[in-house]
């Protein structure tokens, strides 16, 4: 129990459900048989105790005006009740109570664009350190996301099932993932790291380092481009990541080349449509993403050098566009003078895709791409906030909550959460801020989590709360 103890005090804020997980799974170490059945917390399991926001005042995730003064009520994972008067519970009830005072409750942010694995390591890290040490890195780091209030990510690329999994086990705090797992690539294209010492590749030989660990996969031929996107789907990727274009990071693809060819792309969407998911597509060029969409792509990875008429094209057909108010050259910064000439042609596409996006009215999720960069990892939220540029705060955050949730909804029976995302609304799932001021006034307020977002909460349990008490 000492130990038990310990522990939890390490770990910060618990609830009994934390304790209890913890004892199982420390039950299950000191008799020598971890078995999966104890070590598998079940996912989505409930809380012991209710939680009852009481006197806050809601943005609910769609609507750009807050609530009258309403009391929230969480049991287990789940928004049980949201009401006006006050929400009387039993005397035996065990509920631990959370005075608002006023404050604003909203949705968890949701980061579509995001990769786990690779925000913290730098690229030569990658290129030669040992996946235990990357493991750690993106654990820690999955935590500080969590901490800055952004309850879920959609992984577009690197090995983050067993990351997932961890989360997911309450092994550590961070969010939920959707991952994709390895993005999947060609000789050459965005994603393939290898030096040109490495070639040529024999199909069916040794694979490159990058390969190996899972961040990204190579395919020259719709048969492989099948098997590699079978493999992301059998490990459990809620969707599949091709790299349709050119891209920054990586050393041998300039940002004009298209990738696949259509029937490779083609390859890949019955791959993930007969697994009822989707296929998302690096792309930043009309004809990496008018290919992209002949080949049944849903989502638009980017997109920064899109024309009018892709444009036009996208918002005809449906078309989910994610990408990234990037503003400058602070992504590439960890990369080489190539690279960062790259990264200064699509900063000056940013206007232009946020203007055709709200010109056609393109269904636009909220991402932050962010590589190899802890400091600029700290400055997700403050990404977010720069969407008002083009967004009013209120279109901004609802862009990070409820819209992005409807993005990751496109999953289907992949999704690994199911359950309603990015709204405050009886029966969602409960991942929720309470924050100290109101956002939809100053959205500055999400770029310093750690000040304003006082209580942070996923899955219906408590992460961080410094309310006083
Ligand atoms: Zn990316």
């Amino acid at each position: 129990m000492k130990l038990q103890r310990k522990l939890i005090s390490l770990t910060g804020a618990m609830t009994h459900k934390r304790t209890l997980g913890l004892s199982l799974v420390l039950a299950a170490l000191s008799i020598g048989a971890c078995q999966p059945s104890l070590a598998q917390a079940p996912r989505g399991s409930a809380p012991a105790a209710s939680i009852l926001f009481q006197d806050v005042r809601i943005f609910d995730g769609k609507s750009s005006a807050l609530s009258a003064a309403s009391n929230v009520l969480i049991s287990g994972n789940l928004i049980e009740r949201i009401s006006a008067a006050p929400i009387i519970l039993g005397g035996n009830a065990n509920v631990q109570i959370i005075a608002g005072k006023g404050r604003v409750l909203m949705p968890g942010l949701i980061d579509v664009h995001w990769h786990a694995m690779l925000v913290r390591p730098t690229p030569a890290a990658i290129l030669s350190s040992d996946i235990g040490y990357f493991n750690l890195l993106a654990g820690a780091e999955a935590t500080s996301t969590l901490m800055r209030g952004f309850t879920t990510v959609r992984d577009m690329g690197g090995p983050s099932f067993g990351l997932k999994r961890a989360i997911d086990e309450e092994v550590l705090p961070g969010p939920r993932i959707y991952p994709s797992g390895a993005m999947i690539t060609v000789t050459g294209g965005h994603g393939d790291f290898r030096q040109l010492s490495d070639l040529p590749r024999t199909v069916g030989g040794m694979l490159s380092r990058v390969e190996q660990i899972g961040g990204s996969m190579i395919a020259d031929s719709p048969d492989e481009v099948r098997l590699r996107a079978r493999e992301q789907l059998m490990q459990g990727a809620s969707q599949i990541k091709l790299t349709a274009g050119g891209g920054v990071a990586s050393p041998f693809s300039p940002l004009d080349v298209s990738t696949f060819t259509e029937p490779e792309l083609r390859a890949a969407v019955e791959a993930a449509e007969n697994w009822g998911t989707y296929v998302a597509t690096h792309a930043y060029t009309p004809v990496a993403i008018q290919r992209s969409i002949a080949a049944g792509v849903k989502c638009i990875e980017h997109a920064h050098l899109m024309d009018d008429a892709t444009a036009r094209l996208m918002a005809e057909k449906g078309i989910w566009l994610s990408t990234q108010p990037f503003l400058d050259l602070a992504g590439a910064s960890a990369l080489g003078p190539d690279e960062q000439a790259k990264m200064r042609e699509v900063v000056a596409g940013t206007d232009r895709v946020y203007a055709l996006a709200r010109k056609y009215g393109i269904k636009t999720a909220f991402g932050t791409d962010v590589l190899f960069s802890k400091a600029l990892a700290e400055r997700q939220g403050a990404m977010l906030a720069d969407l008002t540029r083009w967004y009013t705060p209120a279109e901004a955050l609802i862009m990070a909550t409820s819209t992005n949730a409807e993005l990751l909804s496109l999953s289907g029976p992949r999704n690994p959460y199911p359950g309603k995302l990015g709204v405050v609304e009886a029966g969602a799932l409960a991942d929720l801020l309470l924050v100290d001021g109101n956002p939809l006034e100053n959205i500055r307020l999400v770029a310093d989590p750690e000040r304003n977002f006082l209580v942070i909460m996923k899955n219906g349990r408590i992460y961080k709360n410094t309310l006083p008490n």
